[in-house]
């Protein structure tokens, strides 16, 4: 007889993989890069040793980044289905222990599951509660967690076919350890889904839901900045249990919008919901680098300007370099800096001094760090020469001084350029600015078009 004297803790059931229906990659929506990202994985767990003996080379490790709700864990589950290989799911918050060694033992276990069943996929949701370097009571604990889950990962050998995906919002969190090569080395990013995104998911949900005439997903798309696919399902779902009680025989737009009401005021508060307002401000702010990365002479060229918060950033401004580069002159870095500076300057103009914002902290962090490169580091200030500062060497206070004042002759000569670039440019900006707010995703020939008012794809056409 068993007293239950002897139990340890709850007894934790054996890591089985997912069962349930196969999940494909034409169920992800809006997120094309990171499924081409992941091809390779696919191809790898289809045939593993194939792979090795074609001198593939792959990472053991996957790291998917992103909001919560964009569907990493259903990519994950794609690329299992895609490769027909079982799928192993846990949470990081599993792992979180009450009693000593247990977290790690789950770890232990898990792999072991997996590895019987190779080729296989380990997935583990929320790293950050098992990889954070957050300095809790529990520290000690998760560290041995942590532990067990590196020494998992040194542990198999490539040719053994097992991946692990991971997921986190909070990339920047996560013990270096992690990420180093040979684990989490690969990161690929799951961003929330612009407009066009918005009517692939709604669409793919909203088959087999009876709708009536008035629904239509390109409006739904439209009043629904911010949301991910997660808050999409989830709307339809709401709207459709909300018409069942009503008793009525279809889902009409009404429904939808109380829906979308209930998400974007809900208790959770776990969706970004966009206010016009906020998103036409992003809209002049990443216009206003788009532009400046547009028209100035050295700046790398422009490749995509969205509204679409990714990370912390509430829009993303994005260049592509030219070729690999080796060697950036002056001029580059000078325009570097113009372009960091186009946000802030774009808003000051259109808003006004007192509406300036916050948002473009990281800009002005990252223009001052170039700036400081280039005269400490770089010998690209003429007051200061052609010397090498560190932080480490004392230095004399009037050195300092000097230093510290050619680093914000830098950066004012910088914003200086973009004030008078874009004041020249407002009327572009203004265009670029309400395109980006219908389109909220366009790459550089349509900013071109756009800033020169020619029509650009219909948005029908880019939502089909
Ligand atoms: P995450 O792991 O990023 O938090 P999930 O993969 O768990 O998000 O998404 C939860 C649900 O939301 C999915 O099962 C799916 O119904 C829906 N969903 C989220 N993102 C997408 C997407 N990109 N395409 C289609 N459906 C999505």
């Amino acid at each position: 007889e068993n007293s239950g004297l002897m139990k340890a803790g709850p007894r934790q059931a054996e890591f089985m993989p997912t069962e349930g229906k196969t999940v494909k990659f034409s169920d992800v929506h809006g997120v094309d890069e990171a499924k081409e990202e992941l091809k390779d994985v696919v191809a790898f767990l289809k045939d593993p040793t194939a792979f090795a003996t074609l001198g593939g080379k792959l990472p053991k490790g996957v790291l998917l980044t992103g909001h919560p709700g964009t569907g990493k864990t259903l990519l994950a589950r794609a690329v299992a289905g895609e490769a027909g290989v079982p799928f192993f799911f846990a949470s990081g918050s599993d792992f979180e222990e009450v009693y000593v060694g247990v977290g790690a033992k789950r770890v232990r276990d898990l792999f072991a599951a997996a590895r019987k069943k190779e080729p296989a996929i380990i997935f583990i949701d929320e790293l950050d509660a098992v990889g954070g370097k957050r300095s809790s009571r529990d520290q000690q604990y998760m560290k041995q967690t942590l532990n067990q889950l590196l020494v998992e990962m040194d542990g198999f050998m490539q040719s053994e076919g097992v991946i692990v995906i991971a997921a986190t919002n909070f990339p920047e969190s996560l013990d270096s350890a992690l990420v180093r090569p040979g684990r989490f080395d690969r990161h690929i990013a799951v961003p929330l889904p612009d407009i066009r995104g918005r009517v692939q998911i709604l669409n793919h949900h909203m088959k087999g839901v009876t709708c009536s005439p008035d629904v239509d997903p390109t409006i739904l798309a439209r009043g629904t900045p911010g949301f991910s696919g997660a808050d999409l399902h989830n709307m339809i779902n709401q709207a459709a249990i909300q018409a069942s009680k009503e008793r009525a025989t279809h889902v009409t737009l009404k429904h939808f919008e109380w829906a979308k009401d209930r998400i974007v005021m809900g208790a959770e508060r776990k969706s970004t919901f966009i206010e016009h307002e906020d998103k036409l401000l992003t809209a002049y702010h990443e216009g206003g680098h788009a532009l400046v990365a547009l028209y100035t002479d050295g700046a790398m060229p422009l490749h995509k300007v969205t509204c679409v918060p990714r990370g912390h950033a509430l829009g993303v401004t994005s260049q592509l370099p030219k070729n690999d580069r080796f060697s950036v002159s002056l001029k580059e870095y000078k325009a570097e800096i113009d372009v960091c500076m186009g946000g802030r300057v774009a808003e000051e103009l259109i808003y006004g001094r007192d509406y300036l914002t916050s948002g473009a902290s990281s800009d002005i962090r990252a223009a001052t760090s170039t700036a400081s490169s280039m005269v400490k580091s770089w010998g690209m200030s003429d007051k200061v020469g052609p010397v090498y500062y560190n932080d480490r060497d004392p230095i004399s206070p009037v050195r300092k001084q000097e230093i510290e004042d050619e680093i914000r002759n830098l950066l004012q000569q910088g914003e200086a350029r973009v004030v008078a670039l874009l004041t020249e440019k407002k009327e572009e900006l203004h265009k670029l600015a309400h395109a980006l707010v219908e389109y909220e995703t366009l790459n550089a020939d349509e900013v071109r078009k756009v800033i020169k008012g020619e029509p650009i794809r219909n948005i029908t056409e880019i939502l089909q």
